[in-house]
């Protein structure tokens, strides 16, 4: 059933570190060997061996609306004849920052670079050189990409493969990073207490999607919102799964808690390599060519990128009914698991958000890392490949979010239920 899979992996491991060039690919944490894709439409992949996949991973968050939508890939295909990189200004970048800014309307400056990571990474320094403080709050589980101030605690690939402390990442950069529990604020308030105008920033994924899909209590974001006036901190939203997801104005806008910074990456490109940060102007001025905190790159801003991404959020800026279809899908979803699980008999937890959801094999509830790490990950093992087994590709890792695309119809979500309670009498 995987043989032209498992041939392929056998020769990407001569030439590729582990086969695969992000580590959660490689399945090592669910064991077996990772599916190589051969194409994708609507919701559903396809492999190497003629399989085909309803899928929950939509590239980790990006295909919202479906692979090769056909408004995307047209507007890619024209685009290409007139050069991919210029390296130079273009009006489409333009044209992008205003869209940006039209469905985030508190993103008064807007910056394009290539990934999540540069997104996050870019907006620290930028928080750093604004405030002149060096030490940072993330949060336990959140995952920021993988510059080396953001690699501690950091949920994601780390928490998959249990990696605690990652070498190469030095005490100098990582004594910087202050960590605390996603949803405590008292913590929180006393790590600005122990460290007072040493703190330039407080970054956190408004709905967390890297230790599974963990929802902010309420009240969490609005006391992080109070403690950053308080204290001079800027508050910076990375929604790199959450932006254009949640709703057209993100996180922000769903949750109605606003942030200084923003980060994007994902659905902002449409499947190309993007992110960006924005947000007040203020702060958006510091960096170059208007002041001194510097960011650049080659590619930021590339025409093919920026003609996907501009494409997909129109699209989505244009019909926003999509948020309320993937919101019902998500809920129908929900139920059937819920359902099935329960008749199953075994602790499970069921944490959705819009179109994010995750389920964990668990008799308390998961709020933030150590809560979904002391999940049953054994079982969500075998239930990963029970369900690959009946062609339903869930996220590999028992620390990740499933992403909903709107491609999806109540028959494939049937499917789907239905393949859960199959797998789990197969498992249990
Ligand atoms: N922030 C969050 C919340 C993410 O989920 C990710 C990637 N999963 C990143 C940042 C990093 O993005 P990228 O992989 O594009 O560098």
């Amino acid at each position: 059933m995987y043989n032209n899979s498992k041939s392929l992996f056998e020769r990407a491991q001569q030439s590729i570190p582990g086969g695969v060039n992000s580590p959660v690919r490689a399945f090592k944490s669910v064991g077996g060997t990772p599916v190589f894709m051969k194409k994708a439409k609507g919701a559903y992949m396809f492999d190497e061996d003629g399989n085909r996949y309803i899928d929950y991973i939509a590239s980790w968050g990006p295909m919202i609306l479906g692979h090769a939508h056909p408004a995307v890939v047209k507007a890619i295909q024209e685009k290409a004849a007139d050069s991919t990189s210029f390296g130079a200004p273009t009006e489409l970048e333009i044209e992008m920052a205003e869209l940006i800014r039209s469905m985030a309307p508190n993103v008064d400056l807007v910056r394009m670079v290539s990934s999540g990571t540069e997104a996050c990474m870019s907006a620290l320094r930028l928080a750093r050189g604004y405030t002149g403080r060096n030490k940072f709050i993330k949060f336990e589980g959140c995952y920021h990409g993988h510059a080396d101030s953001f690699l501690v605690k950091a949920g994601s690939g780390l928490a998959t493969f249990n990696i605690q402390t990652v070498p190469g990442v030095t005490g100098g950069v990582s004594n910087d990073t202050l960590t605390c529990a996603y949803n405590d604020l008292q913590a929180v308030e006393q790590l600005t207490e122990e460290h007072p105008d040493q703190i330039a920033a407080i970054i956190v994924e408004p709905v967390a999607g890297n230790m599974g899909c963990i929802l902010p209590a309420p009240g969490f974001l609005e006391g992080l919102r109070s403690i950053c006036d308080k204290k001079g901190i800027v508050l910076i939203f990375d929604e790199v799964m959450t932006g254009f997801r949640l709703a057209a104005g993100g996180a922000q806008q769903k949750l109605n808690v606003d942030a200084d910074l923003v980060t994007y990456g994902k659905v902002i490109g449409g499947g190309m390599p993007v992110g960006a940060f924005g947000g007040k102007r203020a702060i958006m001025e510091k960096i170059a060519p208007l002041g001194s905190v510097y960011q650049a790159g080659t590619l930021s801003g590339n025409p093919i990128a920026m003609i996907a991404g501009y494409t997909l959020l129109t699209e989505l800026k244009n019909n926003p009914g999509i948020y309320t279809e993937l919101e019902q899908k998500t809920a129908y979803l929900h139920t059937g698991l819920q359902q099935v699980l329960e008749a199953a008999g075994k602790p499970f937890v069921i944490n959705r958000f819009g179109s994010m959801i995750s389920v964990h094999f668990s008799d308390h509830a998961v709020t933030d890392f150590t809560t979904a790490a002391t999940a049953d990950i054994e079982l969500f093992k075998k239930y990963f490949h029970a369900m690959l087994k009946r062609g339903i590709y869930l996220p590999p890792s028992a620390f990740e979010s499933w992403f909903l695309n709107n491609a999806l119809t109540t028959e494939d979500l049937d499917v789907t239920i239905k393949a859960t309670k199959e797998s789990l009498e197969e498992i249990l």
